[in-house]
């Protein structure tokens, strides 16, 4: 029996084309998918074939088999992420299993008969990303299907898919409609990737990539035509890294060189070329290839490699593009506010879309460390990930909000929601008018003290906010985002184009870049993670990798040098935990200093030298650091989960202490004096400083710069505007001895006595 399995499963073109003859044949769409079950059963050895197709109301229905019994056909119907069938759908995925009724989501049906069948194999049968049925073969015995035969129910399932996509068995109407995109409200949970509350119409990322043709008429034809294809797009990547505009680097052009490396991949290419010797066409290779690649991402827990195939995502469907005869890697063009719906998006083409009109995405997947959730992030749109079924429960033209605050999408939201939430929305951008039309004014308090409020950056896409948001310069440029959007590591000339980019745009201002702190959870392509790791942010980061691979910083540190030429340099160093670790960096700067002098290069007009404050550790050590730096930066959001020996991450302690805490408040108190008598500039830039109520806390302890997200510009230098700061002083100076959990409450009762605006 197995080898007569072998034999047939060997022969993969021959079924693909009866089942493709079956499909073409006479008889109404009921007796060829009753004889597509038969065949399919027959090819693969198996006692039972059926197929279940999505109906409106996201119900699974079993419309064919060969092997359950008979009038189960029609009758049979589960909800998505119902049983076994449930699951594959709800998953997108295939399900494996050699003891399906031992499985906790299996549930009986009598009127199938299936209690007998212990093996079970189901997969999706995908349109356009989206689950339109499912295949599934079954077996009395306790068997485990091989990969080759997972993959070869995978193919025929695509096979099936035009079948049903050509609505000759489901109403088309029905079809296109989906499950419940059938006009009632729906609430999809997600993750908050990138902050802000939006409203618009659902855009499809990839609304005109369908698989027409499955089976190959030729096969020698359609291996010329995917060469053809691989050709011509390499051949595109070659011409858009060509072009002038990306001559100077930036984002844009580390994403290109990321595609070009994966078009290139050889892996990738041998598979496809396999799956069109199978008897698939080029565009049907290319697609199944990459479900496999979505199926084996399920899988990979690292963030960084997962984020990975996102960029396959890109390159794959430019691929079926030009294969289709669509060799414009054109959008739909925006041209009301819209929300785009997408399994992934590449950045490049995020890059691509009218900013004007782009308000959100919802994505299936993402991570905060996604190389498009970090740009969009800078550019301001908000992101709501891992969305499980938003393509499956939203139509074209949907109005959808997102809402990162609740982590909630609103597909069709009701009348109410849209009210609600258009006020939210029309207040946030009044503000947001208010706060650029201040961009001039001075951050200084009522009576008369002068705060200096700079903005963190990491990306060249952040300089323009210089400008928009009038912050004073860059107080924390994070270099780690260069490199982690980077497809391997920078060269010295490439990262001193950056941080040349980084100091024209800030002109006369300061900007403060800070060495690499990669490691932790910032992944970078050439340095693998650590799977052994127990607890990243505590482990090998940072100025710990900077000093064990000193030639990664000798590096950075060249490219500053060369970049600031003839002009003031501030350079500062993460994670210091002690005076003796910053002794050691600084001497490799010195080097590459005298470094400059031997080989004739123009230094920095001046340079000064930092650190972060972020490891309690080197708080004991102040009075001695003081006489080590320049200035220094204290980087609360590390220091803050070491401080309370509180991991930030654990949702089960995101409450448990305040930033507003009299211990908090004491320590950073003691920092800021002592900074302030040995005349040493101090700056904060951890998140907490952008919050208006904290940053009120913060300025009233004596704390005088902060360095914050552009977009927290306008609302502290506005809380600041309406304070005075005498007053505050005394009141924070007295509450920060007391014995309360938090000030809090009692800071926000002075704030609304004094009229502060918060
Ligand atoms: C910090 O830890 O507060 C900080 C600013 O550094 P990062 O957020 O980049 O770790
Ligand atoms: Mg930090």
């Amino acid at each position: 029996m197995a080898e007569q399995k072998f034999e047939q499963i060997s022969q993969p073109r021959l079924l693909l084309r009866r089942l493709h003859g079956v499909m073409a044949g006479d008889g109404s769409a009921q007796v060829r998918l009753d004889k597509l079950v038969r065949e399919i059963a027959q090819n693969m050895v198996a006692e039972v074939c059926s197929i279940y197709l999505t109906r409106a109301g996201g119900v699974l229905e079993l419309f064919a088999t060969e092997g359950l019994k008979e009038e189960a056909v029609h009758l049979t119907r589960l909800q998505i992420g119902e049983g076994l069938v449930g699951l594959v759908a709800e998953r997108g995925s295939p399900l494996n299993l050699t003891e399906a009724p031992k499985h906790p989501r299996f549930v009986f049906r009598p009127e199938t008969g299936e209690e007998i069948y212990h093996s079970f194999l189901g997969v999706p049968i995908l349109r356009t990303g989206r689950v339109v049925g499912v295949l599934v073969v079954q077996n009395v015995s306790s068997r485990e299907y091989k990969p080759e035969e997972v993959e070869a129910l995978q193919t025929i399932s695509m096979v099936l898919a035009e079948l049903v996509g050509s609505g000759g068995v489901v109403d088309k109407n029905e079809l296109s409609e989906d499950a419940s995109a059938s006009g009632s409200p729906i609430t999809l949970d997600g993750v908050k990737l990138s902050d802000g509350v939006a409203e618009g119409v659902a855009v499809f990322h990839q609304p005109q990539i369908v698989v027409t043709r499955t089976v190959a008429d030729s096969v020698e034809e359609e291996s010329i035509k995917l060469d053809d294809a691989l050709t011509t797009m390499q051949k595109h990547l070659e011409e858009m890294l060509s072009h002038p505009d990306l001559a100077h680097g930036g984002e844009h052009r580390e994403v290109l060189e990321t595609y070009r490396m994966f078009a290139y991949d050889r892996g990738w290419q041998r598979k496809m070329r396999e799956a069109v010797q199978q008897g698939l066409t080029a565009e049907a290779a290319v697609d199944r290839v990459q479900q496999e690649n979505r199926v084996r991402m399920a899988k990979i827990r690292d963030p960084y490699l997962r984020e990975r195939i996102n960029d396959f995502e890109e390159l794959t469907s430019r691929l079926i593009r030009i294969i289709q005869g669509n060799t414009g890697d054109e959008h739909e063009t925006l041209t009301k506010d819209s929300i785009l719906i997408t399994r992934s998006v590449g950045p490049a083409e995020l890059m691509d879309y009218d900013r004007t009109f782009l308000k959100g995405i919802v994505m299936e997947e993402g991570s905060s460390t996604a190389h498009v959730v970090i740009i969009a992030r800078a550019m301001g749109i908000a992101v709501l990930g891992r969305v499980a079924g938003a393509l499956q429960h939203t139509q074209s033209g949907d109005r959808v909000i997102i809402d990162t605050g609740s982590e909630h999408a609103y597909i069709r939201p009701g009348d109410d929601i849209v009210e609600t939430y258009r006020t939210t929305i029309k207040l946030r951008t009044r503000r947001l008018e208010e706060y650029a039309a201040e961009r001039n004014l001075d951050a200084i308090t009522r009576d008369g003290n002068r705060i200096t409020l700079l903005m963190n950056a990491g990306l060249l896409v952040d300089l323009p906010s210089l400008d928009s948001t009038g912050a004073e310069g860059i107080g924390l440029f994070r270099t780690e985002f260069q490199f982690m959007v980077a497809p391997a590591l920078p060269r010295v000339s490439e990262q001193e184009r950056i941080y040349r980019a980084a100091l024209d745009a800030a002109g006369d201002r300061q900007v403060v870049f800070r060495t690499l702190d990669i490691g932790g959870d910032k992944q970078v392509p050439f340095l693998p993670r650590d799977e052994n790791e127990e607890n990243p942010a505590m482990g090998w980061r940072a100025i710990r990798i900077a000093l064990d691979r000193p030639a990664l910083l000798r590096f950075q540190l060249r490219a500053m040098l060369y970049a600031a030429s003839g002009r003031p340099l501030h350079v500062m160093f993460p994670m210091i935990a002690e005076i003796a670790e910053l002794k050691r960096v600084k001497k490799i700067l010195a080097k590459e200093i005298e470094r400059l002098n031997q080989f004739n290069r123009i230094p920095p007009t001046e340079i000064k030298v930092g650190c972060m404050l972020e490891v309690p550790s080197l708080s004991w050590q102040l009075n001695l650091l003081m006489e080590e730096v320049d200035f220094l930066s204290i980087g609360t959001n590390d220091l803050m989960q070491f401080f309370f020996a509180c991991d930030r991450g654990n949702p089960r302690l995101g409450d448990r202490y305040d930033l507003l805490a009299p211990p908090v408040l004491s320590f950073l108190h003691n920092i800021i004096v002592t900074c302030d008598h040995a005349g040493v500039p101090v700056t904060l830039c951890g998140e907490m400083g952008g919050r208006p109520l904290e940053a009120l806390a913060l300025v009233g302890l004596g704390m005088k710069r902060l360095s914050i997200s552009p977009t927290a510009v306008g609302p502290v230098k506005r809380m600041i505007r309406s304070t005075n700061l005498e007053r505050l002083h005394a009141f924070m100076m007295m509450r920060m001895r007391s014995a309360q959990h938090s000030i809090r409450d009692s800071l926000i009762d002075f704030a609304r006595d004094h009229n502060i605006k918060l």
